[in-house]
C-alpha cells in the first residue's frame, strides 16, 4: 500500500478536488490510504474564531462559521448534484451546526480550554475528507472515510497531542488494512487523533505530514507520498537562484540538514516513524502530477553518491565572539558560556572555537541583550549582525574532500570573505558564514559551480 498526503492547497476548492480524485484514481492498484488536510486557510480560520469567541463576543463568531458554511457549500455545490448534493450539504450543514453550537457555549461561557479547541480545529479536515470521499465515489471509486479518530489514538495534550505509536499499530492494522485489502481506497483526516477515550485531539500545526508518516510506518507502506505545491525540494532557494533544480533523490540525513535551512523540506521529525521503518518519502506537485519530484530515502537505499545535493542560507544571522585569556587551558569554558544560552532558552546554530575564543551564532534577536550582560563576565565579546549562514549538503561531501575544497575555492574565486566555517559534525554538511550583501552572489557562484547547466 502506498500513503497519499493531500496538503491545504491541493484541496482548496473543486477544481483541486477533482484534480486529487484523479491523481489518486490513477494510483488505486498500490492501494492508497488518501490523508488530506483541511482545505487552504480553514484550519486558521476555525482557530481564530475559536479564540475570538469568549471575547469578540458571539456574534462576530457565529458570522466566522457561517462563511466556513458558505464555503464548503459552495465546493458542495461545484461538485455535486441532485440527490447527491441534498445529501452532501446536509451532511456539511449537520457538523456546521454542531460547530456552531460548540461556539455559542464557549462564549456563553466566556472560556476557550485547549480541549475545546482541538475539537473546533478538527472541523477542517472533517469537511474535507467529506467532500473528497462523496467525490470519489461520484467518479465511480470503491472509497471509504475512517476517522482519523478511530486510529490515530494520541495522549490528552491537546493542541500538541503526542501519537501512541502501538495502539495506532494495532488499530490501523484491525481498521484500515482490511479495507485496503478489499481493494477499497481508504480516506482520511491529517492532523487529527483522539484519546483512548475518543476525545479529539490534535497533534500540532501543520500535522497532516506527521499524520501520514505515522498511518504509513503502522501499515508498512511501500512509499509516503506528500502532495504539496512545489515541485520538490530544490537545489537552491529559485527566488534567488532562477535555474535551481529538483533534488531528484536525497537522504533524511540531507533532508533534516536542510530543513533548518527553511527549504520547503519535511520538518525532520515529522517524517521520523517513515525513517524508522526505511520507508521512502516523496515529495510531489499536485498541480504537476508528472514531475517525479524528490524522493527521500535512508542512506542504505542511496543511489549513486553525487558530491553535493543542495545549497541553503539562512538570513540575517547574527555572529558572537567571546575572547578570555582564561580559557586558555582552562575546563568548564564551554559549559559556563553554553549554560548562559540554555538559560534564556536561546537555541544556537553554528559554532567554532579556538584556544581563547569562541564564536557562535544565533538566528534572532530575542533575549540578546540579557544575554550578552551575562556573558561579560565569561569574556570579551564582539557582536556582529546582517550575516547570513551557507550551508552546503550533501552525502558526498564526507568521501570527497575535493567537494570541500571546491566550496572553499570557489568563494576564494569570487573574493567572497567567510566568516566562520563548521566543517564535519555531521560529515554531510559544510556550514559557514558570509555578510548578508554577499547572499545572492555565493549563492549564485556556488550554484555553478556544483550544479551547472
Ligand atoms: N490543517 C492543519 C494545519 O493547517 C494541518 C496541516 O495542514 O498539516 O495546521
Ligand atoms: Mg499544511
Amino acid at each position: 500500500m502506498i500513503v497519499m498526503k493531500f496538503g491545504g492547497t491541493s484541496v482548496e476548492d473543486a477544481k483541486a478536488m477533482r484534480n486529487v480524485a484523479g491523481i489518486v484514481m490513477t494510483n488505486a492498484v498500490r492501494r492508497p490510504l488518501v490523508v488530506a488536510s483541511a482545505c487552504a486557510g480553514v484550519t486558521n480560520a476555525l482557530l481564530t474564531l475559536a479564540r475570538s469567541s469568549p471575547e469578540a463576543g458571539r456574534e462576530h463568531a457565529l458570522a466566522q462559521v457561517e462563511e466556513l458554511r458558505v464555503r464548503h457549500r459552495k465546493i458542495a455545490h461545484d461538485l455535486f448534484s441532485g440527490e447527491v448534493l441534498f445529501t452532501v450539504q446536509s451532511q456539511i450543514d449537520a457538523m456546521m451546526d454542531e460547530l456552531r453550537d460548540l461556539v455559542k457555549s464557549i462564549a456563553i461561557l466566556g472560556e476557550l480550554t485547549e480541549r475545546s479547541l482541538d475539537t473546533i480545529a478538527g472541523f477542517g479536515e472533517r469537511l474535507s475528507t467529506l467532500l473528497l470521499c462523496h467525490h470519489m465515489k461520484q467518479q465511480g471509486a470503491d472509497c471509504v472515510l475512517v476517522s482519523a479518530g478511530d486510529v490515530l489514538v494520541t495522549s490528552a495534550e491537546y493542541t500538541r497531542a503526542v501519537p501512541l505509536r502501538e495502539a495506532i499499530d494495532e488499530r490501523a492494522s484491525r481498521i484500515i488494512a482490511p479495507l485496503l485489502e478489499a481493494g477499497q481506497i481508504v480516506i482520511t483526516q491529517g492532523f487529527l487523533g483522539a484519546t483512548e477515550a475518543g476525545v479529539p485531539t490534535t497533534i500540532g500545526r501543520g500535522g497532516s505530514d506527521y499524520s501520514a508518516a505515522l498511518f504509513g510506518a503502522a501499515l508498512n507502506a511501500e512509499e509516503i507520498q506528500i502532495w504539496t505545491d512545489v515541485d520538490g525540494v530544490m537545489t537552491s532557494d529559485p527566488s534567488v537562484i532562477p535555474n535551481a533544480k529538483v533534488i531528484e533523490e536525497m537522504t533524511f540525513r540531507e533532508a533534516a540538514e536542510l530543513a533548518y535551512f527553511g527549504a520547503k523540506v519535511l520538518h525532520p521529525a515529522t517524517i521520523q516513524p517513515a525513517v524508522e521503518k526505511n520507508i521512502p518519502v516523496r515529495v510531489l506537485n499536485s498541480k504537476r502530477p508528472d514531475v517525479g519530484g524528490t524522493v527521500i530515502v535512508s542512506e542504505g537505499s542511496f543511489g549513486a553518491r553525487r558530491g553535493v545535493t543542495s545549497i541553503a542560507y539562512k538570513e540575517d544571522i547574527t555572529l558572537i565572539t567571546i575572547t578570555s585569556t582564561r580559557m586558555l587551558m582552562m575546563h568548564g569554558f564551554l559549559a559556563r558560556v553554553f549554560a548562559i544560552f540554555a538559560a534564556h532558552r536561546k537555541s544556537v546554530d553554528v559554532i567554532a572555537t579556538s584556544e581563547v575564543s569562541l564564536s557562535l551564532t544565533v538566528d534572532s534577536q530575542e533575549n540578546l541583550e540579557a544575554i550578552f550582560g551575562e556573558l561579560r563576565s565569561v569574556g570579551a565579546i564582539e557582536v556582529v549582525h546582517d550575516k547570513s549562514i551557507f550551508c552546503v549538503v550533501g552525502e558526498g561531501l564526507k568521501s570527497s574532500p575535493s567537494a570541500v575544497a571546491k566550496v572553499f575555492r570557489t568563494l576564494d574565486e569570487h573574493a567572497i570573505p567567510v566568516s566562520m566555517i563548521s566543517l564535519g559534525a555531521s560529515e554531510i554538511n559544510v556550514t559557514f558564514v558570509v555578510e548578508g550583501k554577499d547572499i545572492q552572489r555565493t549563492a549564485l557562484a556556488l550554484h555553478e559551480a556544483f550544479f551547472p547547466d
